[in-house]
């Protein structure tokens, strides 16, 4: 089968000039289905996502889907995981959303998600975790939760640079580190058997997160950014990622932020109560707090303090744990939306944040939630916020009525449990 796609005849191309999208009433979107429950949450999150923009457009609008391939349907389509296509796609219509897609654990096929988030140099995982009245949660106060976490996302370990244990290259790594650094070489407790995995975090790359960060906080009047780290122990690469958060904080927004490093200088010369008073202003003048804490205790706090955390800006690895630790706070995975942006070129792929949930597949019963929270974020990605709003109370009135798919319904006394399709319509006749 060809692997080129035709662009739907009744489309046009988002375009970008100076870092602002040019949205057409007709944007051509690719989509990927996705693996295992994909089809049955696209299929849902579809049909709410087009219901939204022809009542909140009155049919001035509508979205021109065009279906792109990406894991096991590409491979039993096209004999590629990833085709190049799908790529070219991605890249040349700027926005696109998918589905969960497979990825075996020790080996096979490296992430697709991963390449994907790589290869477009999408840098930001962005993942808003709220709290929808109705939703069974773990927690006493769920609804003190409203975080936004930017995680980066092409750097860390996941950056892919790994030898294997028992491999020549590990082995000429492992050479060169003892002849080069023998003193780090050292340090390796168990030489003969180790496998390696190096972290790169780089200071372009965390100031284009961090500035991403600051930028949305600003905009969209959040009171405080957190830098998450494991600084004290990973000096020169999360201790960096503080650093230079803050020098990025000071130097580019200096009038609009109050920061700790501020607050310690302020301290150190004045004395604490003068860094108090000076914060208590800044923060008065509406001025952001752009402050630090260490990844293990904010795992803690994000539990038992939430409110004072508010926009995150964390590494990739940190940013995984926490947005799914997160999610849990609120409802689960089955509802946590989640957007890879590159906000200099435009490009973006909004997605599911779950896996493929292999036992669920194609039985229609799986909570659509996440993915169609994606196209929400797609579409006030797009400026389509009427569109976003309208699935946002849709969602709120859907679960004030307890409908609920299984995941759910199995922690509520009264819910009303549905398939992720008929979840898919409640929304619609709400909307
Ligand atoms: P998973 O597919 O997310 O499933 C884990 C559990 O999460 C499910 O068994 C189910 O819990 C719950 N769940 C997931 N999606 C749900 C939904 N839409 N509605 C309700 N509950 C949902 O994680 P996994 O089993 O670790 O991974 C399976 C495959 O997915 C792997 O190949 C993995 O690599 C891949 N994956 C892909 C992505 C991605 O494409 N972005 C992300 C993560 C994992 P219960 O069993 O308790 O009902």
């Amino acid at each position: 089968m060809s692997t080129t796609f035709t662009p739907p005849a009744d489309g046009a191309k988002i375009t970008i000039t100076n870092g602002l999208l040019n949205v057409p009433d007709n944007p051509i979107i690719p989509f990927i289905e996705g693996d295992g429950i994909g089809a049955d949450v696209w299929r849902a999150s579809q049909r709410v996502m087009d219901a939204a923009v022809a009542k909140a457009y009155q049919g001035r609008r509508h979205i021109a889907w065009m279906e792109v391939y990406a894991g096991e349907k590409a491979n039993t389509l096209t004999g590629s995981w990833l085709p190049d296509a799908t790529l070219d796609a991605c890249r040349e219509f700027l926005v696109a959303i998918k589905g969960p897609l497979t990825t075996p654990v020790g080996g096979g096929i490296r992430s697709l998600n991963v390449a994907l988030r790589q290869i477009l140099d999408l840098y930001v995982c962005l993942r808003p975790v709220r709290w929808f009245k109705g939703v069974p949660s773990p927690v006493k106060r769920p609804d003190l939760v409203d975080m936004v976490i930017f995680r980066e996302n092409t750097e860390d370990i996941y950056a892919g640079l790994e030898f294997e244990q028992g491999t020549p290259e590990n082995q000429r790594f492992l050479t060169m580190m003892a002849e080069s650094f023998p003193d780090l070489y050292k340090k390796i407790r168990f030489p003969g058997t180790t496998g390696i995995g190096i972290k790169p975090v780089s200071q372009e790359g965390t100031a284009r997160l961090v500035r991403a960060a600051i930028r949305y906080a600003l905009t969209n009047g959040r009171k405080s950014l957190t830098f998450v780290h494991k600084g004290n122990i990973m000096k020169f690469t999360e201790g960096a990622f503080r650093n230079w958060g803050y020098e990025v904080a000071e130097k580019e927004f200096g009038d609009q932020c109050y920061t700790w490093e501020q607050f310690d200088r302020t301290a150190a010369a004045h004395g604490s109560k003068a860094a108090n008073d000076e914060q208590t202003a800044a923060l008065a003048a509406g001025k952001l707090l752009v402050k630090d804490s260490i990844a293990d205790i904010t795992l803690q706090q994000v539990l038992t303090r939430p409110t004072e955390f508010d926009v995150i800006a964390t590494l990739n690895l940190n940013g995984d744990y926490l947005s799914d630790a997160l999610a849990a706070q609120v409802g689960g995975i089955g509802i946590a939306p989640g957007g890879n942006i590159n906000y200099d070129t435009g490009h973006a792929i909004f997605e599911a944040t779950h896996g493929t949930a292999p036992k669920y597949a194609n039985q229609d019963k799986v909570n659509p939630g996440s993915l169609l929270l994606s196209g929400e974020m797609m579409f006030r990605y797009l400026g389509w916020t009427e569109a976003a709003d309208m699935i946002l109370n849709a969602m709120d009135r859907t679960f004030a009525d307890r409908i609920v798919t299984y995941d759910f319904a199995r922690m509520m006394d009264d819910a009303h449990e549905v398939k992720c399709s008929e979840f898919g319509s409640a929304l619609i006749e709400r909307l």
